[in-house]
């Protein structure tokens, strides 16, 4: 089964891939952490990523897209896997059309995470607490680009997978336990 899971910053994606990677058995492809590793090690990626993400921007679609396509390709992948923070723009999610196609594979699922704004700002000041403020993307006025650049840019995708008829609402206001649940019974109705 392949996932997409959507929803804007802060709105709990990781936190749910980990249990479903957990549960299922399928591969966490985040992107934001693909390419702070790039960061971290210093490849021509995460020099070509840092000042784009530091300033809450998206790094190119073409640059992203071959990072995923070669993802895809790992053998954890085969069983299937969950795409957290990709895509992020129409023509990222049409790239990825194109490249699962081509193998015979395809979007099952993409579980729409929904959290009302005010509470984001309060999350990702806990996640700064938490992590102290390890993330070099984590503060107030970066989260404000972040989330303009998800209205403009990110939430025109949502149409493009209603098209499909493949979008699935979660309620992401509810406890982390809570959505889990409502996460599993979408799951077992599409298995
Ligand atoms: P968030 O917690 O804001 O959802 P992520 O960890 O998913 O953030 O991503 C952090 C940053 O990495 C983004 O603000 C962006 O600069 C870059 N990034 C991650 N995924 C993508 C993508 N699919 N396309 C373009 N840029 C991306």
């Amino acid at each position: 089964m392949n996932i997409v899971l959507f929803g804007p910053p802060g709105a709990g994606k990781g936190t749910q891939s980990d249990r479903l990677k957990e549960k299922h058995g399928l591969a966490h492809l985040s992107t934001g952490d693909m390419l702070r590793a790039a960061v971290e090690a210093d490849t021509l990626l995460g020099r070509q990523a840092k000042a784009i993400m530091d300033e809450g921007a998206l790094v190119p679609d073409d640059l992203i897209c071959s990072v995923v396509a070669d993802r895809i390709e790992a053998p954890d992948c085969k069983r299937g896997f969950i795409l957290d923070g990709f895509p992020r723009t129409v023509a990222q999610a049409e790239a990825l059309d194109r490249m699962l196609e081509s193998r015979q594979r395809g979007i099952d699922v993409v579980l729409l995470i929904e959290v009302d704004e005010a509470a984001l700002v309060g999350r990702i000041e806990q996640r700064m607490a938490e992590t102290g403020g390890s993330r070099s993307d984590d503060n107030v006025e970066t989260l404000k680009k972040r989330l303009d650049v998800y209205r403009r840019q990110t939430a025109p995708v949502l149409p493009y997978y209603r098209a499909h008829g493949i979008v699935r609402e979660i309620d992401g206001m509810q406890s982390i336990d809570e959505v889990s649940a409502d996460i599993e019974k979408v799951l077992a109705g599409i298995d």
